[in-house]
């Protein structure tokens, strides 16, 4: 969480020492959503004492100099860092923390986000041999860039042809390794790109050096005699020799703490537009909370930053001033940025897609329209005014006739809208 989440490493540790605190509202979790929350809490006003964070991090939320001075220096805010949660009760309201605290909320933010998928829940061992990444929070960014250090001009396979995947191999690239990426479906970002939107980048990397296995699954690893990985072996029957492997396969939210109190969908906490959970007291954002869509009418949970800080701040608006909030009426939103390419994606990925723009340029995107409605868009090689355009066009879903016409009018369409 590089670009969303710059942590600034707190020299204040917070020792717990006292037994059973009792705070109004509890924002469990030390990521993006947390700290959005904690900063809307912080512009609406929060009294002193009224408000903690737990985040199992050592480190406190922290994004960009302006969100810093918001609630990284907040009037009332407590910070018990390096604490996990190791069981809640909602009934009671309380959380019981891993050193043995009790601490209780009248209302409670859950922003647990999401932990990494392991290679040993697919069959595999060897995630804790030392030259294997995984790419969660800041501790991992730091063990991947030493690895990553320790093998420039070797060899790095990448597990994975997510967004891990993808922003990784460019990164190892750009720092003179060369990468394999290994992944089981035909094309990388499947669960986004089209067939033809994915070759565009696949293309790119391929000229960037990139090698591509596709189709197949890791099976092993070998290990030299120090435990390091020195070969990936693939269902294939492939070998590759390797200086150090990332893996992105996904990852699962932490909704372990509420199984059986609250209602899950889609792996996460069930919300309401409110964000509140089955549980009055309990709302849940970011990562973790499945939330309905109004826009596409069914709930989804959403694994990205933007829906991460809009939920936050939503709920906190909800719990503090719930006779003027309305319902959260969010259009999914997605982005990345590698090498020299950004591409960015609102809405929804279903229907009929219509392509526009030059693919053998550096600025194309693609329409998705159902039922006779634009109901997505994206755009690689944007301006800025473009992305509003695309995103201003797919909230108004407008009503499509002709694919052709919409085909032939490309960006022009949205920016007309
Ligand atoms: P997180 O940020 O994961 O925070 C969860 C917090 O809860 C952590 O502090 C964790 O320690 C804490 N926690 C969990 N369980 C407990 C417990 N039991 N006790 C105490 N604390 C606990 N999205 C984009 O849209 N664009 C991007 O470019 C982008 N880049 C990314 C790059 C990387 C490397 C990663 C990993 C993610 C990226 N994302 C990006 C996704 C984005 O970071 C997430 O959607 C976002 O962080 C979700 O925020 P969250 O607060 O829900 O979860
Ligand atoms: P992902 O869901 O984007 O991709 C997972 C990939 O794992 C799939 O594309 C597939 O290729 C691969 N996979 C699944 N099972 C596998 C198996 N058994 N063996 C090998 N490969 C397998 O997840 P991720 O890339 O791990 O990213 C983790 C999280 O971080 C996601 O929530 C993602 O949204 C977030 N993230 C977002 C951005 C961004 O928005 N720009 C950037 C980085 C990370």
């Amino acid at each position: 969480r590089e670009e969303v989440a710059i942590r600034l490493v707190q020299d204040v540790v917070v020792v717990v020492t006292e037994m059973g605190r009792a705070f109004v509202y509890v924002i469990l979790g030390g990521g993006v959503a947390a700290g959005y929350a904690a900063l809307e809490f912080v512009k609406r006003g929060v009294s002193q004492g009224e408000l903690c964070i737990i985040s199992e991090e050592p480190v406190a939320p922290y994004e960009r100099p302006a969100l810093s001075k918001g609630f990284l220096l907040p009037e009332g805010i407590e910070l018990v860092l390096g604490t996990r949660v190791k069981s809640a009760d909602v009934k009671r309201k309380t959380l019981l923390t891993a050193t043995g605290e009790t601490i209780s909320y009248k209302i409670l933010i859950v922003a647990t986000g999401a932990r990494s998928l392991k290679l040993e829940e697919f069959g595999v061992n060897g995630s804790d041999a030392e030259n294997v990444c995984y790419l969660r929070d800041v501790a991992d960014a730091n063990r991947l860039v030493n690895v990553m250090q320790s093998c420039a001009g070797g060899n790095a396979v990448v597990i994975g042809g997510g967004y891990i995947g993808m922003e990784c191999a460019a990164s190892l690239v750009i720092n003179k390794t060369n990468v394999t990426m290994v992944f089981p479906e035909a094309h990388c970002m499947a669960r986004l790109f089209t067939p033809k939107i994915a070759s565009y980048y696949e293309d790119y990397y391929k000229l960037k050096g990139v090698n591509f296995i596709k189709g197949t699954v890791l099976s092993s690893f070998d290990f030299d005699s120090n435990g390091k990985v020195t070969a990936v072996n693939l269902r294939d029957g492939t070998k590759l020799s390797t200086d150090m492997v990332v893996v992105g396969i996904g990852i699962r939210p932490n909704t372990g703490l509420f199984e059986g109190q609250l209602t899950l969908e889609k792996g996460g906490i069930k919300v309401n537009g409110m964000l509140q959970s089955s549980n009055s007291s309990v709302y849940a954002i970011g990562d973790v909370a499945a939330f309905p869509v109004k826009l596409f009418g069914d709930t989804r949970r959403l694994e990205h930053v933007d829906s991460a800080r809009k939920s936050a701040r939503h709920a906190v608006a909800a719990i503090l001033e719930p006779e003027k909030t309305g319902e959260f009426d969010y259009l999914p939103f997605f982005y990345s940025r590698v090498f020299t390419l950004s591409w960015q994606f609102y809405g929804d990925n279903v229907g009929d897609v219509v392509y526009y723009g030059d693919m053998s340029g550096s600025t194309f995107g693609a329409y998705w329209v159902s039922k006779g409605h634009l109901v997505g868009s994206f755009l690689e090689g944007g301006t800025k005014e473009e992305y509003e355009a695309i995103a201003k066009a797919t909230r108004l879903k407008p009503e499509i006739e002709d694919l052709d016409e919409l085909e032939r009018q490309g960006l022009g369409f949205a920016v007309k809208v």
